[in-house]
């Protein structure tokens, strides 16, 4: 047996140790079978027999998934059924078997690769990644054709999953037997059903293995550590050891960390912060709440564009919106208007090349370039914000002229609301992010403006030190506690606070134990973060005392380098409160 290891994406952290199961999947014929004509009615018949299975089929294995692990996830069932159901699918399967007089499997492969084909030539890739849904219902179309009972299923034993590419219904199906230790995926990322899926039930999950199908077999011993995003096949007894001992450690974490969700939010002399969660899909919410957020702190809203290849309609925004504020009732939820342009930029839109992307047409700016679409987004905030949870994130503003664009056509589409008669929060809170430098050293006359404030330190950091943390080459020089950076923040922090006004981070210093320490004796009492760093986040500043870390921090601002600054929290709270740090990397 061959000891191999594999580097992929973690997308579900945790490690498992286990026995693979690789999944079945169908290969569709490239065989062309003349038939005769009488025969062609016999395959029109076949074909509509298949359909009906695989909707009675679809049907139950809802109900099955809508039992074990909620409704949430048996959406994917509708979606399948809704394709099943699509007329355009049923005459073009019909048309080939009638004018290619083929057998029902050539046509169902055929059609196959022909939406493989489109789908595969679109760019964005949460799309391209949506071609798993027609190839599930394909390939259980295509299974019912030879209709011989149910298929011999995994003998319920728990093992570790691995795939090409795990179709959605497949992995809904799998993955709420709660058979599964860890999934290890060929394709895929962050955002395809089954890493969501996969996170928010806790199973370790490495994607984008490239080849693992073709490196093992059903029996191999397999390792999974999804939180560093590496599979390893067949190891050593030695590495077997190492791992199980890392497993333990981590899951004993992992437990300590899930305790912290049910506790007070507060610090050990009573001062109370509040976690909060960065999402991008409308599938987060649940899990956000389960690691003890206090509402979804920022919906990066760019996310409903990378869905389809056609621009979102208003009911398209406003079917996402009103779920995430319905689950999220009644705690809050911002909402943030599309922050594409620059490096994020979307076939749909049309954007010219820039030459300098990060410094062009990016978020607001190119908002207010199209008013027609970014009124549609607004209007379907707005009808969303009726429950009056809802509030409107403004990204990338530079200057207090867009905030008064902005709203300007608040009030247009508020107008045409109370015209429609459409339930709308008449009292939204409006909020604008503060990552651009500019805006951040005139915070004392924009938060006059607003209702409360959003520092995004990813796009201020790197604005701030001029400094692309993604480009190798200057990444050493992004540095969240450089003085410079703490000394904007805290005149950002304290000039909002100075009105009144709220003021949350949802950068990823908020995520970061050392940073969320330093942003909480700035003063900031909310944090947004992607929900799996909100124990961490919960468990290192419950540990600590308010007092103690103001103090700390006010020495801190006064030295000359962020490694001194680093080095003397670091120093200065373990001293006090070692619990702060325990553990801090692994989330
Ligand atoms: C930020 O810039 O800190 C932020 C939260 O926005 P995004 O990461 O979506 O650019
Ligand atoms: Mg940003």
């Amino acid at each position: 047996m061959e000891y191999f290891r594999l580097r992929g994406i973690g997308v579900s952290p945790g490690i498992s140790i286990g026995e693979v199961l690789l999944t079945e999947r169908v290969v569709f014929t490239s065989r062309k079978e003349k038939i005769s004509s009488s025969q062609v009615k016999q395959e029109l018949i076949r074909l509509r027999n298949a359909i009906e299975r695989t909707k009675e089929q679809l049907v139950i294995i809802r109900e099955e998934v809508k039992r074990k692990i909620g409704e949430e996830h048996s959406f994917i069932f509708d979606a399948h059924l809704l394709i099943l159901e699509d007329n355009s699918l049923l005459s073009r399967l019909e048309r080939i078997i009638k004018e290619e007089r083929t057998r029902t499997e050539w046509a169902i492969s055929r059609v196959h690769d022909e939406a493989i084909e489109i789908f595969e030539s679109i760019a964005d890739e949460y799309f391209r990644q949506r071609k798993s849904d027609v190839s599930d219902v394909l390939s259980k179309m295509y299974r019912n054709l030879e209709f011989t009972g149910q298929k011999k299923e995994d003998d319920g034993e728990d093992r570790i999953l691995v795939g090409h590419d795990l179709l959605p219904s497949e992995a809904a199906l799998r993955l709420s037997r709660g058979n599964v230790l860890a999934v290890a995926i060929d394709v895929g990322g962050q955002t395809s059903h089954t890493a969501i899926l996969a996170r928010s039930l806790n199973i370790p999950a490495v994607m984008g293995l490239r080849n693992i199908t073709q490196k093992v077999k059903n029996g191999d011993c397999l390792i999974v550590d999804g939180t560093d995003g590496e599979v390893i096949i067949n190891p050593p007894l030695a590495i077997k050891k190492e791992f199980t001992g890392k497993k333990k450690k981590y899951d004993d974490y992992r437990k300590e960390l899930r305790k912290t969700a049910k506790l007070s939010p507060s610090t050990l002399d009573g001062v109370k912060f509040s976690p909060l969660a960065n999402i991008e899909l409308p599938e987060e919410v649940n899990l956000a709440f389960s690691l003890g957020a206090e509402g979804i702190g920022l919906f990066r809203s760019e996310f409903i564009y990378f869905k389809n290849s056609t621009l979102p309609s208003e009911e398209d925004h406003f079917r996402i919106y009103s779920r995430i504020a319905k689950e999220a009732y009644p705690f809050p939820v911002y909402i943030r208007t599309v922050d594409v342009g620059g490096e994020k930029s979307l076939q749909q839109l049309k954007i010219e090349k820039e030459p300098n992307p990060a410094l062009g047409l990016r978020a607001i700016r190119f908002s207010l370039r199209d008013r027609e679409q970014f009124k549609i987004q607004l209007r379907a905030i707005l009808r969303a914000s009726a429950q009056k949870n809802v509030r409107l994130l403004i990204p990338m503003i530079t200057e207090i002229e867009e905030i008064g664009e902005v709203k300007l056509l608040i009030d247009e589409v508020k107008e045409e609301l109370r015209e429609k008669r459409l339930e709308f929060d008449e009292d939204i809170p409006l909020g604008v992010m503060i990552e651009v430098p500019a805006a951040a050293a005139i915070t004392d006359i924009i938060v006059k403006e607003v209702d409360y404030l959003s520092i995004g330190t990813n796009d201020l950091i790197q604005y701030y030190l001029a400094v692309d943390r993604s480009n190798e080459l200057v990444s050493y020089l992004f540095k969240p506690l450089h003085p410079s950076v703490l000394r904007l923040l805290k005149f950002i922090i304290e000039a909002a606070h100075k009105e009144g006004k709220e003021v949350t981070v949802c950068g990823e210093m908020a995520a970061d134990s050392l940073s969320a320490i330093v942003l909480f004796g700035l003063g900031i009492r909310k944090f947004s973060m992607n929900p799996i760093f909100i124990p961490r986040i919960k468990k290192a500043l419950r540990s600590l005392e308010s007092k103690t870390v103001v103090k700390i921090i006010q020495k801190a601002m006064k030295l000359k380098t962020a490694q001194e600054i680093e080095e003397f929290i670091i120093e200065s709270i373990l001293v006090k409160h070692p619990e702060a740090f325990l553990m801090g990397k692994i989330t």
